[in-house]
């Protein structure tokens, strides 16, 4: 259905992407594509509606060379969920929906019921929701529209870059049921891209583990679980960690265990007090489980301080960087480096919240080593 031949994708700038990938994804299969940041998965499925096109090699859809379909009609074939969400603000949610189906020229009556019905399956009342502002639905309510829009015009491909990840734990594991549910109505070929290995454990009939531009395996979640290739598989999945041997130092070894935090129902006054008593300028917030939810600034405190009746909920940043547990210390450090921050939370598994690594964390661990 979808096939790479030795793709490679080299950006002006001279990074390189993908260093040759090969790749055949079966007609209704949902593959997911996971890795750390930066490791190329984004720029792989981009490749597929030709928003990135290879420098070498060949995408074939269909036993068709993409390179030969023109764009704009290549992209009506295929849906395209972003975690951005993407719908047009002006639009109804009916609206919205109907774009693609309306571009093609499908008829009306057929478009309608079909919308209808992705609606029903997803919880949303089409006679309640239809003529609403994507402003009036919650965030977990948005994104499945963006799920539904990217289904209603029938394509033969959907591409998923990381859709859920906005969304709160919650949200998050309703629309990863969701979506399981879906596909086994619609049987989609469905490429997910994600960096969370429960996410693709959950919901992929195939797992392709990314590292620095190649495919360090791809094999059904059973098969990555009980064989992983290497360490750096093992590493991903959360089994133990790397060698003790090893020079690999890991996160866990080198993270702050009791960094200030705060519940996110609390408000915003209460969050100045913690930072001022414990001198810091940011607090990780987490839920009532200790999960963690995400991040708020003195910053973002400042600018909202007036509004006495806000919560830290409201104001935080929810999608901030974060590494699993069992993390190699070089991982966190890239994406501190990746992302220009100087701190990263470290999460367990399960969403709670166990650390913070920080520049001076990580250089007192690596003092302690000499
Ligand atoms: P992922 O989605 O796995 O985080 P990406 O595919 O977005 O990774 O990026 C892979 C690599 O290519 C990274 O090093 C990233 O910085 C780089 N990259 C992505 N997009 C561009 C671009 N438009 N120009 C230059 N480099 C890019
Ligand atoms: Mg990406």
């Amino acid at each position: 259905m979808i096939q790479f031949i030795d793709v490679k994708k080299k950006y002006t700038d001279g990074t390189l992407a993908l260093k040759g990938i090969n790749l055949d994804i079966k007609q209704g299969e949902l593959v997911t594509l996971i890795g750390p940041s930066g490791c190329g998965k984004t720029t792989t499925m981009k490749m597929i509606n030709r928003l990135a096109e290879p420098t070498s090699g060949q995408i074939l859809v269909d036993g068709q060379d993409i390179s030969r379909i023109n764009p704009v009609e290549l992209r009506r074939n295929i849906g395209y969920v972003i975690q951005q969400i993407g719908l047009f603000p002006h639009m109804t949610i009916g609206e919205n929906v109907a774009i693609v189906p309306k571009l093609k020229k499908m008829s009306k009556e057929s478009y309608d019921r079909r919308i209808d019905e992705l609606m029903d399956m997803v919880g949303l009342d089409p006679i309640q929701y239809r003529d609403r502002y994507p402003a009036e639905l919650s965030g977990g309510q948005q994104q499945r529209i963006g799920v539904i829009r990217a289904m209603a015009a029938e394509p033969s491909i959907i591409l998923m870059d990381e859709p859920f990840s906005a969304l709160d734990p919650i949200s998050r594991e309703q629309l990863q049921d969701e979506l399981i549910r879906l596909q086994e109505e619609v049987k989609k070929t469905i490429v997910f891209v994600s960096h969370d290995m429960d996410e693709a454990l959950k919901i992929a009939d195939r797992i392709i583990l990314m590292k620095d531009g190649e495919i360090v395996q791809a094999d059904t979640p059973e098969r990555i679980l009980r064989r992983p290739n290497n360490d750096f598989v093992r590493t991903f999945i959360g089994e133990g960690r790397l060698h003790e041997s090893s020079e690999a130092l890991t996160v866990d070894e080198v993270m702050l265990t009791n960094p200030v935090t705060i519940f996110l129902s609390r408000g915003l006054a209460h969050g100045a007090k913690l930072m001022k008593k414990h001198r810091v300028n940011s607090l990780l917030v987490t839920d009532k489980n200790r999960r963690f939810m995400g991040v708020v600034t003195k910053e973002m405190l400042e600018e909202h301080y007036h509004n006495e009746d806000l919560s830290l909920l409201e104001i935080m940043e929810p999608d901030v960087p974060f590494v699993y547990t069992g993390t190699p210390v070089t991982d966190a450090v890239e994406q501190m480096k990746d992302h220009h921050i100087h701190r990263i939370p470290v999460v367990e598994r399960n969403g709670q919240l166990a650390g913070l690594v920080t520049n001076s964390s990580l250089i007192d661990a690596l003092l302690k080593q000499m």
